[in-house]
């Protein structure tokens, strides 16, 4: 049986350009996407698109699979294709939608005919299948209303017969709102920040600071498994790793130690800003959420976004944990997040941070660093490598 996938657009506010740049960007991540998993056509017409598999060993169920955290997409669903003759619709629908009424107690059938020249209209198409499964299936009933399964036939240039539409990713297409740089420790909010802001349709180039020896191998592995599960939702990432050793050691001898986090999280912001212009991103996203931790006060993170000259994204920002957490378990970090690795923002942590910081005071305790050329050196030893859901890629 020849069976296909149909895929409706999310966000149907969008119009005019807008809706065809959507568009075409989803296009694209979709064929991106199910590459890996065989040869596919991809069509698209009145914001469905069909996604035909080529040849026999094209793996439907893989990009189903994948198609399913796909973002831009609101609903998609699995069809059936047969002859446009109604003897082998009521002979394949059956067969086909067998598992799905199985389990259902109500159902209904609705049939949209836009090819008019079949011989039967849309009122004794739903009729004529609803019999036939009723037949095949006596423990169903029909339940116009509220039916545990809508089967749908549909008569175009071919005949299409699906179940049930499954929920999309939801969002916007990735890409389609730039490029932005995501700050990754191997915490639990930054991964989720970095699901919520792909889902707004950016694209994400990843930084990690990384302090060696006082931060293991292991807590880069950790960012990578991370980022590796992200990427099944926002396709290929750039990880750039900053040598932070040098600043934060110097953070130490020359600063007042109230102030060492708000410093060194000002070096970040600095640092990612200057990588973020060469990378082509608009803006940084942090898992950042107001009063989780001294350096996320208000008067704190005033004090970080001083140094900045992007925009900072911070969609955990009003979230209790509990919430984020919620999100982390459905993206699959939360197990990775929770091992017991330490970053560099647990190394050097004062006693007693500064809780409201004044910008003016945080200014005067960097004073005693060469702010440019510590940044520059740890910019220029960056190291990038590529991560995907399947682990990292060699550059
Ligand atoms: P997370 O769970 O994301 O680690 P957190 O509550 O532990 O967050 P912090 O450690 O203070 O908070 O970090 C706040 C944000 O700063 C993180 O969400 C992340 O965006 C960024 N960040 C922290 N450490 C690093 C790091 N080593 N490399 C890159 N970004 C970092
Ligand atoms: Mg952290």
């Amino acid at each position: 049986m020849k069976e296909i996938i149909l895929i409706k657009d999310g966000e149907l506010a969008l119009k005019g350009l807008n809706r065809s740049s959507f568009e075409s960007m989803l296009m694209k991540n979709i064929k991106r996407r199910i590459h890996p998993f065989g040869a596919f056509q991809l069509k698209n017409s009145q914001s469905t698109i069909t996604v035909t598999p080529l040849d026999e060993n094209a793996d439907l169920d893989a990009a189903a699979d994948e198609i399913s955290r796909v973002f831009g997409i609101s609903a998609y669903s699995r069809a059936a294709v047969s002859e446009k003759d109604i003897d082998k619709i009521l002979e394949i629908a059956p067969e086909y939608l067998k598992d799905q009424l199985e389990e259902a107690k109500t159902f209904k059938v609705e049939a949209k005919r836009s090819d008019k020249s079949f011989p039967y209209n849309s009122p004794e198409i739903s009729a004529m299948v609803g019999g036939k499964l009723l037949e095949s299936f006596p423990h169903l009933k029909v339940d116009v209303k509220n039916p545990d399964i809508k089967v749908t036939v549909e008569i175009r240039d071919q005949a299409y017969i699906r179940g049930n539409q499954l929920k999309g990713a939801g969002g916007m297409p990735v890409g389609s709102s730039g490029r932005a740089m995501l700050l990754i420790s191997g915490g639990i909010d930054s991964p989720v920040a970095a699901y919520m802001m792909a889902k707004r349709g950016l694209e994400l180039v990843g930084i990690h600071f990384a302090s060696p020896p006082y931060t293991s191998p292991r807590s880069e592995q950790k960012v990578h498994d991370l980022l590796s599960k992200v990427a099944r939702y926002s396709g290929r990432i750039w990880l750039h790793t900053v040598p932070f050793t040098e600043i934060q050691e110097l953070i130490r001898e020359k600063c007042p130690e109230e102030y060492f986090t708000i410093i060194m999280r000002r070096f970040m912001m600095r640092i990612a800003c200057m990588l973020a212009e060469k990378t082509d991103c608009h803006a940084l996203i942090t898992g950042e959420s107001v009063a989780q931790v001294a350096s996320q006060t208000t008067l704190a993170l005033g004090c970080t976004d001083a140094v900045a000259t992007q925009p900072v994204f911070r969609p955990c920002i009003g979230m209790d944990k509990e919430e984020i957490i919620t999100i982390s378990r459905k993206i699959e970090t939360f197990d990775i997040s929770i091992q017991p690795f330490e970053d560099c923002c647990t190394v050097f942590t004062p006693k007693h941070p500064k809780t409201r910081p004044q910008l003016k005071d945080v200014e005067e305790a960097e004073k005693t660093l060469d702010i440019e050329a510590l940044c520059q050196r740890a910019v220029d030893g960056i190291q990038r490598i590529a991560i995907t859901s399947d682990g990292v890629q060699n550059d």
